[in-house]
């Protein structure tokens, strides 16, 4: 059985539920946009789960932000992620790429239910940080400057941790 998450923003207007396969908060994102709508440490926590299964209360109080991205070249696009955020409070909630229209990725902050510990995790988008964030590095723990090389879903494989 997949692990069902329970979330909810700090005012409480928007709650929700999804199931997930892949529930080890391992995930720490230091890329401007998560550290600045998101990362109290310097970075967010990425989870991710079944898009079919969000079911969500409030949907009125929900606001979407979808971030411009430098290209490197001196030009902006507007990414095709769109971030779920309570218009409210503005916790930040959850991810969702059309792109990828099978996959939501819940922002581990907004999780209620006890999520189960890492092992090790991955550090990704260090190239992105903030000069003042020290990241903590355990002795298994990945660095990647960009994406990591493992899926979530591989990196759970990998580990025995993927929840049927
Ligand atoms: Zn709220
Ligand atoms: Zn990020």
């Amino acid at each position: 059985m997949a692990e069902r998450l329970e979330g909810s923003c700090r005012c409480g207007a928007v709650r929700f539920a999804v199931e997930s396969h892949t529930p080890y908060p391992y995930q720490l994102c230091y890329c401007s946009i998560c550290r600045k709508t998101a990362g109290g440490g310097g970075f967010a926590i990425n989870l991710m789960g079944d898009a079919a299964t969000l079911e969500v209360r409030g949907r009125d109080a929900l606001e979407i932000y979808r971030a411009e991205i430098a290209d490197g070249e001196g030009h902006c696009r507007t990414g095709s992620g769109e971030r779920n955020f309570c218009g409210r409070c503005a916790s930040a909630l959850w991810l969702f790429d059309p792109h990828w229209p099978e996959l939501v990725h819940p922002f581990a902050s907004a999780i209620d239910t006890p999520l189960p510990k890492p092992p090790s995790k991955v550090h990704l988008m260090l190239r992105f940080k903030a000069p003042w964030v020290v990241p903590e590095i355990g002795p298994d723990d990945e660095m990647a400057q960009d994406y990591p090389k493992l899926s979530i879903e591989e990196w759970h494989r990998a580990r025995g941790l993927w929840i049927d």
